[in-house]
């Protein structure tokens, strides 16, 4: 088969995780979808991958990225993982429908390309190994929508479909492949498998691995282990900070769920947050709200507590003396707490316009928590009321009638009031240019559009019905989600019929 864009060969597959060996995956080849279509592909993802945007156009493509042909030099498996699901150990889980089909060398790159819902794997469990239309458009618009964003995420190429393969779920619905790039699909869950089977040598492997290729300065550290803890730990503050910035809920952060190099990574019922609740649950398959918006921050802790386990053996004095060990592990956490802090407040900080080297920045956490309250008491359009923000001005009464757009967001106008009194004093104690600069500054961190559930909704029913536009047209506005969208209801208020949409694990 020629390669189906230009410039690249064989060669240009690195495939470092394939030689790992038989302990880390199973070789298999794709089950393909009968009689693809193209359903979607990102111009974004293509340019990542330094491949031309027409590369989907050339021969072949639609055969390899539906699973029915291979690329000279790829090399499909699916890999072995574990985990921790709601908080209870879930033992082997692994690649069950997501194929590794192999590591290309690009501009930006060693990137790791895989094919989701090409077919059963060993690890399928009691799975069909495929993927359904519907999630598979949530997971590619998220991915680049999330990129957009400017958010650490897997990366989404293209989607694949075919009519001609019907999946159960709780209806009959058609099947999919998304196509996903990252650097590395390495989860917590992989170190979690082979310490909890006890196969510390593998451990091993895999822990050089990961550091000989994403995290080379830890090689040299005092103690690498702790090191790579740190890192992952800090990644994951970074990333948990970003989302709780945006509104932003995974829905699902299961330790199999938690990329090593602090990406977004496995969407399923995520949700962004409409009117802002703190404890909302956006997967209708989490009972206890386990991961509520409000506590990811907290699971992500968890979670790296898990992977800190998972990383115990390996330490020098794990058999000599754990309780040392473990507590070197535990300090090395420390450095999430940390970084969660800072980050959260510096992105909060920028979401309200706020510069931090003014004496009147000791009080910002303060000003942050009572506004995060304010829009709480009131169930405020989170994304809505920080892009209005920016039109709130400190040199004007705060009922002049200029305020309204972002005062009339709020009911209870004397609470809002008496907010913006002290918002006003703390944006006045600033440089006077800095006035000039807020409404961009803050337009340039507070996206116009998110992925709320309802503009999927509308893609996914429209490409249940074969007309694909509205993915493609939704695509394009995310990629620039802080410009104020030429359809203005993609940026309004989410419809009465949104209240309905429940997201859940099935996908
Ligand atoms: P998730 O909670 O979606 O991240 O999935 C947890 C595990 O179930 C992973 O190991 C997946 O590969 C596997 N899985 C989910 N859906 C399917 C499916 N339809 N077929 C096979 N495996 C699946
Ligand atoms: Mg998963
Ligand atoms: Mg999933």
């Amino acid at each position: 088969l020629a390669p189906p864009w230009s410039g690249t060969d064989a060669t240009a597959w690195t495939n470092r995780f394939a030689a790992l060996g038989p302990d880390f995956f199973t070789e298999l080849n794709a089950a393909g979808l009968p009689d693809p279509h193209w359903v979607a592909t990102s111009p974004d993802c293509a340019a990542l991958l330094g491949w031309p945007q027409d590369w989907w156009q050339q021969p072949g493509a639609l055969a390899v990225f539906s699973g029915n042909a291979r690329h000279a030099g790829m090399r499909p498996l699916a890999s072995v993982y574990s985990g921790h699901q709601f908080g209870a150990w879930a033992g082997q889980l692994g690649d069950g429908r997501a194929l590794w089909v192999g590591e290309l060398g690009t501009p930006n790159g060693p990137m790791e390309l895989q094919l989701k819902g090409a077919g059963p794997t060993p690890y399928s469990r009691r799975g069909d190994g495929r993927a359904v239309l519907r999630s598979s458009i949530r997971e590619f618009l998220c991915s680049e929508a999330m990129a957009g964003l400017g958010i650490p995420t897997t990366r989404a190429l293209c989607i694949t479909g075919s009519t001609a393969l019907p999946v159960r779920r709780e209806t009959l619905e058609t099947s999919a492949v998304v196509t996903r790039v990252a650097p590395s699909f390495l989860r917590f869950g992989h170190f979690e498998h082979f310490a909890h089977h006890g196969l510390p040598a593998q451990l091993r492997t895999l822990f050089d691995f990961f550091v000989q290729h994403y995290a080379p300065e830890c090689a040299d550290a005092p103690q690498p282990v702790t090191a790579v803890l740190a890192k992952v730990a800090g990644q994951t503050a970074e990333l948990i900070a970003q989302w709780q910035a945006v509104g932003f809920m995974h829905g699902v952060m299961n330790t199999d769920n938690m990329s090593m190099l602090g990406l977004t990574l496995d969407y399923g019922p995520f949700g962004f947050m409409d009117g802002f609740d703190p404890g909302h649950i956006c997967n209708h398959s989490d009972h206890q709200g386990r991961y509520a918006f409000a506590r990811q921050p907290q699971i992500g802790f968890w979670n790296l507590h898990a992977l800190a386990q998972a990383l115990l053996p390996l330490m020098p004095n794990a058999d000599t003396d754990a309780e040392a060990a473990g507590d070197d592990l535990l300090e090395a956490l420390e450095v999430y707490r940390e970084r969660f802090g800072q980050a959260m407040l510096s992105a909060m900080r920028a979401k309200l316009g706020l510069l931090a080297d003014t004496d009147a920045a000791a009080e910002d956490g303060v000003l942050v928590d009572d506004w995060l309250r304010l829009l709480s008491a009131h169930r405020t359009d989170y994304t809505i009321a920080h892009r209005r923000l920016a039109a709130f001005r400190a040199d004007l009464a705060i009922d002049d009638p200029a305020q309204s757009t972002i005062r009339d967001l709020f009911l209870d106008r004397a609470a809002f009031d008496a907010w913006a009194q002290r918002y006003a004093a703390r944006l006045n104690a600033e440089p006077a240019d800095a006035s000039v600069t807020r409404a961009a500054r803050m337009n340039a961190v507070n996206p116009a559009v998110v992925l709320r559930n309802h503009l999927a909704e509308t893609a996914i029913q429209r490409a249940q019905a074969g007309d694909f536009s509205e993915v493609e047209r939704l695509l394009a506005v995310l990629r620039h989600p802080f410009d104020e969208p030429a359809r203005a209801a993609d940026a309004d208020f989410p419809p009465d019929w949104a209240q309905q949409l429940e997201v859940s694990c099935s996908s």
